[in-house]
């Protein structure tokens, strides 16, 4: 398996991949830690949660230098990403054993009942690279609190990742096999998946692959949670302070060059401001220092693959055909290494790939609208529903717009966002189920009904 820094073209290192009789080693392994690991006090395990934050922050400059290299970030976002797994970490070590108490429940006088959640067992999680720290430790944090073991398949392009990842917890002192990498592709998931050392399956990434991944563990009636992709919506309304938000809206579209699920991808604009909104933009889009994503001065870096480049161009071609107006870039940097430079689409035609369809890269598209109503079904008119955002000065304004969004989260002059502190996940072909807070840490455990009488 290789890595490619796809800023150069240049390979970053080789790894052996896991060859069928690694992979039986490893599933027995997670299996036989597992019967330890669930007998370890939750407090033990929050405690090694605790030490994992640590060996992130100790390590945060190595480990963000390998995530820029391996897929192409701005290096002060990687950075920022470490500081997050840490945070993650953090969250779980303060809460896990609060929100994963026995829970009383009403009941028969003379009688005791409550819920105990237990862990389930190992847990398999298919992973993306646009995130490659921060998507793994969303799962690993949480689970394995749980007193769940934690196999990883990542993305094939991240292996160097997939593979410091495994050291993090091995430092951390975690009980051996309690958390394992393995280096295989896609593949090989259907039968790890099919298993029965494996009870469940967390996948972050496309649609495509979280449908394969539902139909295993559906004829083998495994518990999954899918995070996939959107198109989330930014709503400007008339009352938006244009001035105040831009560089956050901006920044909702391009960080992370553009490649991330919960990316601001259609940006919704009432009349009455659409043309202060897009000169702003313009504006905030001709200040970013595109390049070298290792320099720190960098803004928008490169994408992750050159395929994955030109599956973004053909989008934006097929919708420049279709009618929609090219405001900035469009074409990808007349250099080496995936470079596409942030661009802006307007007069986006109805059913062309930049309105209906996921634009995993630095490309916004605008639409302009005549009312609150119209910006709503706009906002609607989409088969995703993972984040969007709302912008206002009116605040009651914007929780009633808010609450008509169907998504999975909606946030007010804000943008999208996953916290620890509160749960994320989407509806529709963005996924189901969530990730985060008390309801991420629920989802692979068996929440059992204890009754005493
Ligand atoms: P991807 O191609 O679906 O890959 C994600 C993971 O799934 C990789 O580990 C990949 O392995 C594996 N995979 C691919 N096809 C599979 C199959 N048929 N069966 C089993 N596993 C399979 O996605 P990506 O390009 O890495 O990530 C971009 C997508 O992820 C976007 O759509 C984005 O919106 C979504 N995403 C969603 C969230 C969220 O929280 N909702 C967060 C981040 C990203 P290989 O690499 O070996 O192919």
């Amino acid at each position: 398996m290789e890595s490619v820094n796809p800023a150069t073209g240049e390979r970053v290192e080789t790894y052996d991949e896991h060859d069928d009789g690694d992979v039986e080693d490893a599933l027995a392994a997670a299996d036989d830690a597992f019967q330890d690991w669930r007998e370890v006090p939750i407090r033990e395990r929050e405690k090694l949660l605790a030490n994992a934050a640590d060996v992130l922050r100790e390590n945060k400059e190595r480990y963000a230098k390998l995530i820029t290299r391996e897929m192409g970030k701005p290096i002060e976002q990687a950075r920022a990403e470490v500081e997050k797994c840490a945070w993650g970490c953090e969250y779980y070590s303060e809460h896990a054993s609060q929100h994963l108490g026995d829970e009383p429940r009403a009941s028969p006088a003379g009688t005791e009942v409550f819920t105990s959640y237990e862990p389930l067992g190992t847990v398999l999680a298919v992973m993306p690279w646009n995130y490659p720290f921060w998507q793994v430790f969303r799962f690993a944090a949480p689970y394995l609190t749980a007193g769940n073991t934690g196999v990883l398949k990542h993305a094939s392009n991240v292996p160097g990742c997939a593979k410091a990842i495994e050291e993090v917890f091995v430092e951390a002192g975690y009980p051996e096999d309690v958390f394992q990498t393995l280096l295989v592709g896609s593949g090989k998931v259907d039968d790890i998946l099919a298993d029965d050392r494996v009870k469940a399956a967390t996948l972050t990434g496309s649609g495509p692959a979280g449908r394969a991944v539902a139909e295993t563990a559906g004829r083998h009636l495994k518990k999954t949670v899918l995070e996939l992709g959107g198109s989330d919506p930014v709503v400007v309304l008339d009352d938006a302070d244009i001035d105040e938000h831009i560089e956050t809206m901006a920044q909702a579209r391009y960080q992370n060059t553009g490649q991330s699920c919960i990316a601001g991808k259609r940006f919704i604009v009432h009349s009455d401001v659409y043309d202060e909104f897009l000169d702003a933009f313009l504006d905030e889009v001709d200040g970013y220092s595109v390049g070298d994503p290792e320099n720190p001065e960098t803004d928008v870096g490169s994408m992750a693959s050159e395929g994955l480049m030109e599956e973004l161009h053909e989008q934006v071609r097929e919708s420049v055909e279709a009618g929609a107006t090219v405001e900035r870039g469009g074409e990808p940097l007349d250099r080496a290494g995936a470079f596409y430079p942030p661009t802006v689409l307007t007069d986006v035609p109805k059913g062309s790939p930049a309105d209906e369809q996921e634009l995993f890269g630095p490309v916004a598209s605008v639409f302009e609208v005549d009312s609150e109503a119209e910006a709503v079904e706009k906002a609607n008119d989409t088969d995703f529903g993972l984040g969007a955002s709302v912008w206002t000065e009116d605040r009651d304004r914007g929780e009633r717009v808010a609450r008509q969004i169907e998504a999975g989260c909606t946030y007010v002059n804000q943008l999208t966002k996953s916290d620890p502190r509160v749960p994320f996940g989407g509806i529709g072909i963005s996924g189901y189920g969530r990730e985060l807070a008390s309801d991420g840490i629920r989802e692979f455990v068996n929440r059992k009904t204890v009754w005493i009488e």
